[in-house]
């Protein structure tokens, strides 16, 4: 998403000028339409771009193994440097923060970037499809949460019980095993 910031930049410290933003981003999972509201800040050095956006991104339920629609909330706050000053058109230096986001030589703030950043900090590392996802058996792969299998706990394969202890691992049911053993 481009905005010219050129009018904005010669205006006092303070002014704030709010855009809707709607936008297919393209994040590692594939394109996500991005859509809410960014309001942009003159500062003393900058332009603060501030604001709370929603999308959907198809994510790998950790527990399932299930493709599901998780949805994020972003709350985005960045600063963009201008590399040109807008009215005598000289360099101006950038603060020594890497990878910071800047204006270019045009005065244009491409959101696009900062937007593709906080989706991928936003996906949860385990994401889950639903808080109580039952995930899938350890003995035939069955996703429980379409209902039971056929499996029985005492035919557990043994080979099976192994990675249905590394499953566990993470959740708190290991505290239990522990207790029992
Ligand atoms: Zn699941
Ligand atoms: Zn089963």
């Amino acid at each position: 998403m481009w905005i010219n910031v050129s009018q904005q930049l010669k205006t006092s410290i303070g002014t704030i000028r709010n855009y809707e933003v709607s936008e297919i981003v393209n994040v590692a999972s594939g394109k996500s339409m991005v859509q809410g509201e960014v309001g942009l800040i003159r500062t003393d050095r900058s332009i603060l771009a501030k604001g709370t956006l929603h999308t959907e991104v198809e994510v790998t339920c950790s527990r399932c193994l299930s493709l599901f629609s998780c949805p994020l909330t972003l709350n985005i706050e960045e600063e963009y440097f201008p590399i040109t000053d807008v009215v005598s058109g000289a360099s101006l230096p950038l603060p020594e923060e890497p990878g910071c986001f800047t204006i270019d030589e045009h005065h244009v703030i491409d959101l696009t970037e900062a937007i593709r950043q906080y989706v991928l900090l936003a996906i949860p590392m385990k994401p889950l499809c639903r808080g109580d996802c039952a995930g899938l058996c350890p003995n035939c792969g069955h996703n429980l949460n379409q209902g039971p299998c056929d499996c029985s706990p005492q035919e557990t394969d043994p080979r099976w019980s192994v990675l249905s202890k590394l499953t566990l691992a993470s959740d708190a049911v290991v505290n239990k095993r522990k207790g029992m053993e």
